[in-house]
């Protein structure tokens, strides 16, 4: 009887232990497969980095558990909310101290602080501001240049309202900028968000303030170890009061003596994307196209490609201009130039915006957002296939309410499945930000991001950016330069 027990008991334990292997194996092998395809693999750490790696795992549990201590429920607050917790801690230091490659993904109207804007707006004379309710022409608090004398009816001087007025000064730093309060604030977003644009739109086309503003910009990028810019950008005349107005070229000229400027003392580097409006038409857009192949055929070394935005539930489709992309070829024949796209294109969550579909079916480079790209796994695939980079904007989806809780956004799955990505801020002077640091902060804290995940958006920034093949490699070199005298420092600034 005795026998027999312990025989059962030990074909149990053998049958039970083989199981448990087996199991443990499966489970292995699983995580081995899942991990493989994720959009990090092959990244491999040095000694260094595993340590920093292990670190910064600890740094975001303090994080989580600071916010309990504090109260603070980091999943039911928007970045707004979160943005001076984010700022008192050790986190955030290290990121900003990160060098980042390139920011891929940013617009003419939204790269720079808007205190600042207002700052420098009213030192002009000459700067005034709409005082009156939004009309055909102007719109309540929209800023514009006019000579003496000259404003029209329902403009002030700027300068003047906030002497006498100091407290409107905060209350335009709030027409100007677009915050989400509360994430369950309801906001009228991209009505909001057009009008920001348009509050500031007759500034940025006033020569001398374009130039302080893109000066500006650049070395506060450059502040937050930002290489390498691409801006979607709108070509208007610029002018000034001496002259008049001055051609689409002047602009290019200007920046590309900025960027001289800055190079004397930084790394940096910049490209422009031709963009234009989703709500024009076949035509217009054809019209579009030709002028941004006669300026790259001017400037081949800063005209890397085209784009066209607007909110994509009231613009036309990317399908509607098939007309306009099928006129490409002929185009880049006559010019003798590449025109690559660099689309938006799923800035949405619903499955009836057809865009991602549209545009993974076309000759383009780099996708814009590409929130509901997870509804259309053909296009996911296809995507993937053609290693095409999805540059993504963490905190401008959660501002203009594509997303809530940070833990949920698309992008995780984008990248758990292996499709490229890029981090981007999208607007960040308009969601009342600057630099990277905050995105890189909310991915690291949400998104439960390691090391080499990080690794791999940095150099993806680069990888995928459109700088050519010579201008690419140094770029890569002195970014991998940077990468690890930065892993040294925050190996000695954290225990
Ligand atoms: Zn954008």
């Amino acid at each position: 009887m005795k026998y027999r027990f312990v025989l059962f008991l030990g074909i149990s334990l053998l049958l039970f232990g083989c199981k448990k292997t087996s199991d443990q194996n499966g489970g292995a092998k699983a995580a081995f497969e899942n991990d493989s395809l994720s959009f990090e693999a092959g990244v491999k750490l040095s000694e260094d980095e595993i340590a920093f790696d292990k670190k910064l795992a600890r740094l975001r549990k303090q994080i989580v558990e600071k916010a309990g201590e504090q109260s603070l429920d980091l999943n039911n607050k928007s970045f707004e909310e979160i943005k001076p917790f984010a700022e008192s801690g050790k986190l955030y230091e290290i990121l900003k101290r990160m060098p980042k490659g390139g920011l891929l993904h940013s617009h003419s109207g939204g790269l720079t602080d808007i205190k600042w804007v207002i700052e420098t707006a009213k030192k002009y004379e000459e700067c005034y501001v709409f005082l009156q309710s939004d009309g055909k022409d102007y719109i309540f608090g929209q800023l514009a240049f006019f000579k003496n004398g000259t404003a029209p009816q329902g403009f002030v001087s700027l300068r003047r309202k906030i002497l006498e007025e100091p407290p409107f000064e905060n209350k335009l730093y709030e027409l100007l900028t677009l915050k989400r309060k509360t994430l369950c604030a309801q906001v009228n977003y991209w009505i909001e968000f057009e009008k920001r644009f348009r509050r500031i739109g007759l500034l940025l086309s006033y020569r001398p303030f374009f130039t302080a503003y893109y000066k500006k910009a650049m070395y506060d990028l450059t502040e937050d170890n930002i290489q390498h810019l691409e801006i979607r950008f709108f070509f208007g005349n610029l002018y000034d009061f001496q002259h008049g107005e001055y051609g689409a070229e002047t602009a290019i000229t200007d920046l590309e003596e900025i960027l001289k400027e800055v190079q004397k003392t930084k790394q940096f580097s910049l490209k422009i994307i031709y963009t234009s409006f989703k709500f024009l038409d076949n035509k217009q857009i054809e019209e579009q196209l030709e002028k941004a192949f006669q300026l790259k055929k001017k400037f081949p070394e800063i005209i890397s490609g085209f784009d066209l935005v607007a909110d994509e539930a009231s613009g036309n489709s990317i399908s509607y201009f098939q007309e306009s992309w099928s006129a490409l070829s002929a185009l880049s024949k006559k010019y003798g130039a590449e025109m690559p796209l660099f689309l938006h294109a799923g800035e949405s969550n619903s499955v009836f915006n057809k865009n991602i579909e549209d545009v993974s079916l076309l000759n383009n480079r780099r996708v814009g957002h590409g929130l509901n790209l997870i509804y259309f796994p053909q296009a996911m695939n296809r995507i993937k296939q053609q290693n095409e980079l999805v540059e993504v904007s963490p905190i401008s989806n959660q501002t203009l309410g594509y997303v809530s809780d940070m833990r949920n956004h698309p992008a995780r799955v984008l990248l758990r499945s292996g499709v490229q990505c890029s981090v981007n801020s999208d607007d960040p002077g308009v969601f009342g930000y600057e630099g990277l640091s905050y995105d890189f902060w909310m991915i690291v804290v949400y998104w439960e991001l390691d090391l080499k995940a990080l690794k791999k958006l940095v150099f993806n920034s680069l990888n995928y950016s459109s700088l050519n093949e010579n201008e690419k490699q140094p770029a890569l070199d002195y970014l991998e330069k940077e990468w690890l005298l930065f892993i040294e420092q925050a190996n000695q600034k954290l225990d």
